[in-house]
């Protein structure tokens, strides 16, 4: 692969810094005791044990002025706050979709809808319809969907092209769903045993992975043709956007907002974590085009759970900040440096030999461990390694995303089987300068360098249920 035939980014610059926090390095041998301490799992380092932090993007953006002003004028109330028309508004504006609802994050969103489709759908009173058999089919479920899916007793069934599996194939859509093997899983389920479809936008597990317009709009008509409702999740719906964008020729000369209008077509109901493209510290929503009885069922589901429908968990501020939000996502000048940014890092790290998902997706640069580290097998978490690498190299945070966060068969406790071992350099919009991103280049050269002596980790401690936030680990030196 080369990377001559790449464009090189052509930001417009879309902002610059008002406030600022301060940042302080630990030394190596600080490092090593710190990392010792979170037992080898930086999910549980402390902030200030961290230089650059790119563990995630969610909930870390900095907020614009506007967003600010939001915050300061956010209507408390408890019912019938202006904040929530002010949302509701902004959904039905850029979405389509006629009823909303805040919810504290995605998950929230999730752990509300899931069990109700599958409740209708058991309703459905077919026959062969026992819960063994039924499952949510995906291009590929977020983890904590998967988790959502999971504890409704249902199977998470993942279906992205087999493109996206080999980091080393450029693809313009590697967040594709196998339109192929939807209809087989369809056919060979029963499509009454096929709980709901959902799109996730980008595709997040795969590496910020846009999906195209026409494999959203296919998948749609597919489902429908089974009466298999259709759910976007929708959090990173802007960046997805801009691909489309860029790359479909259809879409060169339409705005954001018109692509996106346009995406949410091809769904019947959203759920968003508004952390991500919608830069908000905290939120999310749970959106329905017009099936105003299952509205109805998940304002009952929001009471209970997270509250009032109204704020759904959050403060009125929040649910302010979130309607300004959804709109700074589409700037279209702001989406061009935030991902063009993106893509530097990942041509920089190309240029160094090293193995990413590529093309780089739009939100992080996924770098595959499991290329960089041979010698160290699924099993002892190679993606997991890396980050633990560049923690002691250069105080830098990440995430795995491999077979450590990919879990356990919930029936047979059988590790699932991961077809890549990544590690994830997720960026917080608006907030590291591309100086910064050359530091954690410079970090990943010294790992490369050295990649030799690099070690696979083991359990110490394993949650049942997304192990990889609250696990230890202890090293595993060969003798
Ligand atoms: C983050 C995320 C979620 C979960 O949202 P939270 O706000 O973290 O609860 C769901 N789906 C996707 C694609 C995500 O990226």
């Amino acid at each position: 692969m080369t990377t001559t035939t790449i464009n090189l980014p052509t930001s417009k610059f879309a902002y610059k810094i008002k406030a600022v926090e301060k940042i302080h390095q630990l030394t190596r041998k600080e490092r090593e005791k710190a990392l010792k301490l979170s037992g080898y799992n930086p999910f549980s380092l402390s902030s200030s044990q961290v230089y650059i932090d790119l563990h995630t993007d969610s909930g870390t953006s900095a907020l614009s002025q506007e967003q600010w002003a939001a915050l300061m004028t956010g209507d408390e109330s408890y019912a019938g706050s202006s904040s929530y028309e002010k949302l509701c508004h902004s959904v039905e504006d850029i979405f389509g979709y006629r009823q909303c609802i805040p919810t504290h994050q995605g998950r929230g969103a999730e752990q509300i809808l899931l069990p109700l489709l599958l409740e209708r759908n058991l309703g459905k009173g077919s026959p062969n319809s026992s819960l063994d058999n039924k499952v949510f089919v995906s291009n590929f479920h977020f983890d904590t969907t998967a988790a959502h899916v999971e504890l409704t007793g249902s199977t998470a069934v993942n279906l992205v092209i087999e493109d996206a599996y080999k980091t080393d194939v450029s693809h313009p859509w590697k967040g594709n769903i196998d339109i192929e093997k939807l209809t087989l899983e369809i056919e060979q389920r029963g499509a009454h045993n096929v709980v709901a479809l959902i799109m996730t936008v980008t595709c997040n597990s795969m590496g910020g992975q846009p999906v195209s317009m026409e494999n959203l709009r296919l998948a749609y008509e597919v489902a429908h043709r089974h009466e298999i409702p259709v759910v976007m999740d929708a959090a990173r719906f802007a960046e997805n956007a801009w691909f489309i964008k860029r790359r479909d020729p259809n879409y060169a000369n339409h705005s954001i907002k018109d692509i996106v209008f346009e995406m949410f077509k091809y769904a019947d109901m959203m759920v968003m974590s508004a952390k991500k493209d919608a830069m908000v510290n905290i939120g999310g929503l749970c959106a329905i085009k017009d099936d105003l009885a299952l509205y109805r069922e998940v304002q009952v589901g929001c009471v209970v759970r997270e509250g009032f429908p109204s704020y759904g968990g959050l403060a009125g501020r929040d649910v302010n900040c979130l309607a300004v939000g959804l709109y700074e996502a589409m700037d279209e000048d702001y989406l061009t440096a935030r991902i063009e940014q993106v893509i530097q890092l990942g041509l920089w790290l190309l240029d160094e030999g090293i193995p990413i998902q590529y093309p780089v997706g739009g939100h992080a640069v996924f770098i595959d461990a499991g290329k960089l580290f041979p010698h160290i097998p699924s099993s002892q978490f190679p993606g997991q390694a890396l980050a633990n690498e560049l923690y002691l190299e250069g105080g830098i945070r990440c995430a795995e995303i491999g077979s450590f966060l990919l879990g356990r068969d919930p029936d047979t406790g059988i590790q699932k089987d991961s077809a890549v071992e990544l590690t994830r350099l997720a960026i917080p919009r608006r907030v590291y300068s591309n100086d910064q991103l050359r530091y954690v280049v410079e970090c990943m050269v010294a790992i490369k360098n050295r990649a030799q002596q690099v070690h696979g980790y083991g359990f110490v401690y394993e949650p049942p249920v997304l192990r990889h936030f609250l696990a230890h680990l202890e090293p595993i030196i060969a003798s």
